[in-house]
Formats: structure tokens, sequence, C-alpha cells
């Protein structure tokens, strides 16, 4: 599954070439992805212009002149790639590798700029839904979705508000999607070895007896903008780097630090640990119990 840097880096892949462009025509495959297409799903796409290209947690929103937008999830292998006069490019930058077949192809917009954006999607957990502007805000997507986490909305008092009194452990209070919106497994696990903080450790220690922000608090909500913004500028760099080369954009290992690194020694400076891993509300959690408290 795609995590917020990821989605964020295909918005920034796809908006100079989706901004201010028309859409001129839609080929829609198949009736449905995860969830059926609305029924007049092309009729309210084409002649439209794009006025924005936006996310919300992890959801792509294409702001239309017609009020609409056109809301797009890249499920667990979903992917666009842009292509015109034979040279494609797939923005993103993605721990698994992206699908290019075109028999994947369920969606084609034609542009006005003469550019296509194809999404590509092999296992069809993705989906795409149209709603009025108007409307977004009580969506049942998005109706109970929290703060964004790059934003200053995030800091130690946040956080303190929200955990206070909780037993729930720290990971798992992390990715509650109505607290804190695309915060997912990677990226939790990432800024709880950076901030060295126990995954285990109840949600509720992170505020001070009043509700008041304690200093793991202040520390934990940087590193999380901190380890957010490097991922989004190491998608943002593949990005470029992919262009100037054949034009794909696929693979792309990021440098994780616990995620995925179990029996490998701790890169916390002085630690010496060995990244283990458990199993937290089914999922998997990597950290390192040396320096991890
Ligand atoms: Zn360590």
């Amino acid at each position: 599954m795609p995590e917020l840097p990821e989605v964020e880096t295909v918005r920034r892949g796809l908006e100079p070439t989706m901004t201010g462009a028309k859409i001129l025509c839609v080929e829609q495959r198949r009736t449905d992805l995860r969830f059926p297409f609305p029924p007049d799903f092309v009729s309210r796409l084409e002649g439209r212009k794009i006025v924005a290209m936006g996310r919300r947690a992890k959801y792509l929103l294409t702001d239309l002149d017609s009020g609409d937008v056109l809301i797009m999830h890249l499920g667990m292998s979903g992917s666009f790639r842009i292509e015109a006069e034979a040279v494609s490019q797939t923005p993103g930058a993605f721990h698994h590798a992206r699908s290019k077949n075109a028999a994947h192809d369920h969606v084609v917009f034609h542009l006005s700029n003469k550019k296509m954006i194809i999404y590509n999607d092999p296992r069809r957990f993705g989906f795409m839904d149209i709603v009025p502007r108007s409307e977004l805000a009580e969506h049942p997507l998005f109706r109970h979705v929290g703060i964004e986490p790059l934003g200053n909305e995030l800091n130690g008092n946040f956080l303190a508000q929200k955990f206070a009194g909780k037993k729930t452990p720290l990971k798992a209070a992390l990715l509650d999607q109505s607290l804190i919106a695309g915060l997912g497994n990677i990226y939790v696990c990432e800024a709880l070895n950076r901030a060295r903080l126990s995954p285990k450790r109840s949600a509720g220690t992170l505020a001070k007896k009043g509700g008041a922000a304690t200093e793991r608090a202040q520390l934990l909500a940087g590193v999380i903008r901190n380890v957010l913004g490097e991922a989004i500028t190491a998608g943002g760099s593949s990005l470029r780097d992919h262009r100037q080369a054949d034009g794909t954009l696929g693979y792309f290992q990021h440098s994780f630090r616990a995620y995925d690194r179990e029996g490998k020694p701790c890169r916390n400076e002085g630690c010496g640990g060995i990244i283990g891993r458990i199993v937290q509300s089914g999922r998997s959690t990597f950290y390192c119990a040396t320096c991890q408290r």
C-alpha cells in the first residue's frame, strides 16, 4: 500500500501535466475497480478543465472547473503513467515495482496538452469517484479524517491532547486515521525509531498530568514531519533522475532505518542494538528494544 509520501510524490508528478489542462476524452475500460465507477463518470469529466491537483490523506483530489472533484485512490498496486509521443513516465516512488502491463490500464485521460494520463492497477484495489467540492468535507471518506501530518497542526500539544489518558500502544494511536491522516505502518516505525520511543509504550505517556505536552511529544511531532518530508524529497529527486534517464519510473528503494530491517543493526547513533520485529494489531512493527523506550 503506498503511503502518504508516495501519494504526495505522485501528486507532484501529475500536477505540472494536469493542472490547467482540459480533459478532452476519457477511456473508461471497466465498470469497476475496487468499487463501481459512478455511472456518469465519463460525462462529468469530458470537456472539463483541471483547476487544481490536491491531496487529502492518501486520496488525490482533482478539482474541475465544473465544481466537481475527481477523487482517486491508488489502492495496493495502482499507478499513473504520463504518455506523449511514445515516451512514458510513472510519477511516484514506490517500495514495490509498478506494473506497466497494458492489460491493467483501466482508465486513460486524454488531455488538451497532447498528454495522456494512464491509470494502471493489476490488483484493482484502487478506485475513483466524483463528488461536488461543496460536499467533499462531509463525504464518508473524509468526514472522520484527522489532521494532515505535514502541516503545523501536528505538534507536541496536539499529540498530548489526543493521547492524554490513553492506554493504547503508541504505535496504534499514531495509526488512528481519525487523529492523523495518511500516516501508515512504514513511517510510524521510522518515526518511533528516530525519536527513540517504544511502539509499546502507552500513548498517554506523551502527555503530562493536565494534558500538556511532554518533551517526547514535541520531539515525536517534529520527527514525524521530518521523516515524511525526507521521503517526499527523495521521491521528488527520483522523479527528476528518472525523467532524465529513460522516462520510466518504477521501483525506488527507500533507505529505511527500521522498517523491514529485522536482524540488522540499529542506525541510531551510539546505540549498537539490533532491529527486532513484533506484531501489533496484526501488523509488523520493526523497532530497536535497546534505544526505543
Ligand atoms: Zn537502537
